[in-house]
């Protein structure tokens, strides 16, 4: 399943005046369903596309992804679109499977302090230095992301990027509470680009585009953003992803915003 490679987004020290959107369906559900959003992806001439293959849900009993059926999926839609892709992997057994035909591995926040997989992950990107977007865990410290990222770092693959994902608090208004503050504490501590998660912490999909504005105005390099062409009829995370349509008209106010920093989005 190997695919064609795209350029990668910044690497390591490299923060840019580019501002990455790493949009897509919280899981690949089918071709049209991935298809449809990948559309909407290439049509505002972003680069990425994102998409959950291996899902870690709460409850045994939810939509666990289709696995290796949605890697195909995510292979053949993003071919015919020319975006690169992300998606999760949670277990070592599945970052070949993942490396072979991705251009970037995400490591969602339960994983953050797998040490055994961060390890694996940064062995096996160490040659390829594939992108490895690594998400904070939701009660984890900044201090406890940045060691737990050299788990990847040690064995040369420097093209990490920290991806902030909302934090459990007591607020419950929200599904997580969004640290913005870890855009300029990242950005002073380290040489990470920083990457800013809107839909989970959102939980709802009327709250995403505030926190996007917010996050670019706060300098973030990078943004998620959950986009499903029927978001009523998804299989995990329904209420915080947005329409294309929905997606479509913030990409456009973000742009406004981020040409204000002398930045552009891609
Ligand atoms: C996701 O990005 O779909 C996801 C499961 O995120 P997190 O690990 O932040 O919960
Ligand atoms: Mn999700």
């Amino acid at each position: 399943m190997r695919r064609a490679r795209y350029a990668k987004i910044p690497d390591l020290g490299a923060r840019t005046d580019e501002i990455t959107i790493f949009a897509g369906p919280c899981s690949i559900e089918s071709l049209e369903q991935f298809d449809a959003v990948a559309e909407t992806v290439a049509h505002l001439g972003l680069s990425w596309i994102r998409g959950g293959a291996f899902k870690p849900r709460t409850n045994l009993h939810s939509f666990q992804g289709l696995g290796e059926q949605a890697l195909q999926i995510m292979n053949e839609s993003s071919s015919k679109h020319g975006l690169k892709t992300l998606t999760e992997v949670m277990d070592s057994e599945h970052i070949k499977l993942v490396q072979d035909c991705c251009d970037g591995i995400q490591i969602g926040s339960r994983n953050f302090q797998n040490f055994s997989l961060l390890r694996d992950i940064g062995i096996a990107t160490a040659e390829s230095k594939t992108m490895v977007l690594f998400k904070r865990g939701f009660a984890g410290t900044i201090a406890e992301w940045l060691s737990a990222a050299e788990y990847i770092t040690q064995h040369g693959n420097d093209n990490v990027v920290l991806c902030e994902r909302g934090l459990r608090t007591f607020e419950t208004a929200t599904r997580f509470t969004l640290d913005i503050s870890a855009v300029p504490v990242i950005h002073k501590q380290s040489l990470f680009p920083i990457c800013i998660d809107v839909s989970h912490p959102a939980g709802q999909r009327d709250l995403v585009p505030s926190l996007a504005k917010a996050a670019i105005a706060a300098g973030a390099d990078s943004l998620m953003i959950e986009v499903h062409p029927d978001p009523q009829k998804a299989l995990s995370d329904g209420a915080q992803q947005l329409t294309p349509e929905q997606f479509e008209d913030l990409v456009l106010e973000l742009r406004d915003i981020a040409a204000v920093l002398g930045k552009k989005i891609v």
